[in-house]
């Protein structure tokens, strides 16, 4: 779980709020008995690539936390005004620095315990010169005997790599879709 989000205070006036479903809804929401103010917490999306050069994928070395030190492909939240493929190739730009061709959507993974949806693309990496931003410790190129299966950051990092290896196999890509509740 990247994080998760529960709202204490009212976002208008800062009021404590109080968990109930509000008139003519079906489900807590934190409603504020000072101004009224509903809260809407709805899911976020992870947008990110699977880059590959060759035989090879790049994964990066998380410099933040959560799970710090650990492996990760180039990931992160959705901006507003960006697409999905925009967002991904931003992270994988920004996180790894590496130059990319996008080959379409690869994953969709429903994390419902963390209330997110997890996009993957598939993209061909244009070269193997990576600049690792800020968030990354280390940004390389690994061969399937390779992948560090126990220093993976996320449960649908490790998914979308097993996906890809055994898919690979055939030269058949498809769609991946997935829940993890
Ligand atoms: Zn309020």
């Amino acid at each position: 779980m990247w994080f998760t989000r529960r709202i204490e205070h009212c976002q208008v006036c800062g009021t404590p709020v109080e968990q109930k479903v509000p008139e003519g809804d079906n489900r807590d929401r934190a409603v504020c008995p000072g101004c009224g103010h509903v809260h809407y917490v709805n899911p976020l999306n992870v947008v990110g690539t699977l880059p590959v050069w060759e035989d090879q994928v790049l994964l990066c070395r998380r410099n933040i936390e959560p799970r710090k030190g650990f492996w990760t492909l180039p990931a992160g939240f959705m901006e507003l005004g960006e697409t999905t493929e925009e967002g991904a190739g931003r992270e994988t730009d920004e996180e790894a620095g590496a130059r990319i061709e996008m080959q379409g959507l690869y994953c969709v993974l429903n994390v419902v315990s963390a209330g997110q949806v997890h996009f993957f693309y598939r993209a061909r990496l244009l070269d193997t010169e990576f600049a690792p931003g800020p968030e990354t410790i280390e940004a390389r190129l690994f061969r399937e005997d390779e992948i560090p299966w126990d220093e993976l950051a996320f449960r649908t990092v490790r998914m979308t790599l097993q996906r890809y290896f055994e898919e690979r196999q055939t030269g058949q890509f498809g769609v991946y879709c997935a829940d993890i509740r």
